[in-house]
């Protein structure tokens, strides 16, 4: 059976890959881009039959056998439990003959050192037109397309062609207006873990839209909208109010971390905010948090320090966020009360492969360390990274390889289970290092 994969000249089909969205980027996938993320569900199962060692390597046999079934396909291991595939096609429903294909490889048992194990799993698809593609929308369409099959246990697809999903500024800005009041806004959670303390020690809020008609919808697709429409004051109180409860409910529950939430600039000048959120803050002892751009503060300085300085005062963590992706003035740096500084993703995700980020990602820990603030990696994605973060002195990671953003349930299940202590075991031979390596103690 064809599946309308073309064959790539520039690889052949079972060399080692190169990520996915580094083939995106380079224009080296073409037509109908692709993409599917495959998760093992059964890995804690597995790993108690295969021990930890082995089960670590599992997902190499698995993401070998998907080669053989979709030759051509490209085919990347994501941490212990996902891969994803790239490939081109005629049609977005070449996705869902992959998937049937993938799906039919592993009804029967895999045979792992002359055992069959079976695997089960869940599979997602997004399909782009080449011409539309645009990177991060299709990353954020095959997110999208996972949480979906995961939360309703079914293969999900979507087709992200602009036509298909009608992100039609005006509709989706009505729609939002009454989002908050139906309960369709959720927060979804990230943790972030203290490398050197093997400790989940923050979580970020991110904010979601469950749309009854469009499926779940991004950040980055309506909350540009919310700044734009004036309603982004709304939503972050909302946010606030539900991250302070689920604090609560966590520490309740023996986990008293706290939990950042993600402030949009033009709220650093908005006195009725401020106000606000020092009331929410005076009525409760939550451990709350905000994670804010530099940017954000370069537009209106006076304002956006004072207010800064008063969330410091009344006992709200402040992070600075996405650190070297937009401006940044080290005079502003200096007068910030932030305690903590996320290099942006964009360094992150590259950095055991590019020349260039690893330096900036040196130089932005020694520069954060000298302005005595914490450091965390966001996008840490793969082991070799977060080992090499670890070297490099950075305090905290956060991203896909520790855990996607998942639901407060999960979360609560993730912080009950040390499950984080698998994701970084990688890293445990550097807490040899003599304590002075380390900035804090
Ligand atoms: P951000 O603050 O930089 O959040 C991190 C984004 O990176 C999240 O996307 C997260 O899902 C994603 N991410 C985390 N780990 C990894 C990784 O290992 N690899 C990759 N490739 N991505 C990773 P998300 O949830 O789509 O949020 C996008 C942006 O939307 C956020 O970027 C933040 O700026 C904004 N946002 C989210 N929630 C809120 C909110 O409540 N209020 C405001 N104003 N903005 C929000
Ligand atoms: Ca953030
Ligand atoms: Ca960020």
């Amino acid at each position: 059976m064809s599946l309308g994969i073309p064959s790539f000249d520039r690889d052949p089909p079972l060399a080692a890959p190169a990520p996915v969205r580094d083939l995106i980027a380079q224009g080296a996938l073409a037509a109908w881009r692709l993409m599917l993320g495959v998760e093992i569900c059964n890995f804690a199962l597995l790993r108690r039959s295969l021990g930890r060692p082995r089960a670590d390597l599992l997902i190499d046999d698995v993401a070998n056998e998907v080669r053989r079934t979709l030759p051509g396909a490209h085919v990347v291991a994501v941490g212990r439990t996902a891969i994803e595939i790239g490939f081109d096609g005629a049609l977005p429903s070449d996705a869902n003959e992959a998937i049937d294909r993938i799906t039919a490889r592993f009804a029967s048992p895999l045979d792992i050192d002359g055992e069959p194990y079976a695997i089960e799993f869940v599979v997602a698809g997004a399909a782009i037109p080449s011409h539309e593609c645009d990177e991060v929308r299709f990353a954020e369409g095959l997110e999208a397309a996972l949480a979906e099959a995961r939360s309703a246990q079914k293969t999900v697809v979507h087709d992200l062609s602009r036509a298909d999903s009608g992100y039609d500024r005006t509709s989706l800005m009505r729609d939002l207006s009454a989002a908050i009041g139906n309960g369709e806004i959720f927060l979804q959670y990230q943790p972030k873990v203290h490398l050197r303390r093997q400790e989940i020690v923050s979580i970020e809020a991110l904010v979601r839209w469950h749309h009854p008609q469009r499926g779940l919808i991004f950040p980055g697709d309506f909350i540009p909208l919310a700044e734009s429409s004036g309603k982004i004051g709304a939503l972050t109180i909302w946010t606030i109010q539900q991250a302070i409860l689920d604090q609560q409910l966590l520490a309740m529950s023996g986990h008293d971390i706290p939990i950042f939430v993600n402030i949009s600039g033009v709220l650093l000048a908005d006195a009725d905010f401020v106000d606000a959120v020092c009331v929410m803050k005076r009525e409760t002892s939550a451990k709350i948090g905000f994670e804010i751009t530099e940017t954000a503060v370069i537009r209106d300085p006076d304002s956006a320090i004072r207010h800064l300085r008063m969330f410091d005062d009344i006992g709200i963590t402040l992070a600075i966020d996405d650190y070297g992706a937009g401006l940044s003035s080290l005079a502003y740096l200096k007068q910030l009360p932030a305690r903590e500084l996320k290099i942006d993703k964009m360094f992150v995700l590259e950095l055991t492969s590019s020349n260039r980020d690893p330096l900036i990602v040196r130089s932005t820990i020694d520069l954060a360390h000298a302005l005595d603030m914490e450091v965390t990696a966001e996008g840490v994605e793969t082991p070799a990274a977060l080992a090499l973060l670890g070297v490099m002195g950075c305090d905290v990671a956060q991203g896909f390889l520790i855990s996607r953003p998942i639901a407060f349930p999960a979360l609560k299940q993730f912080l009950d289970e040390d499950r984080h202590l698998s994701a970084t075991a990688v890293t445990r031979p550097s807490f040899g290092r003599p304590e002075s390596f380390w900035k804090r103690a």
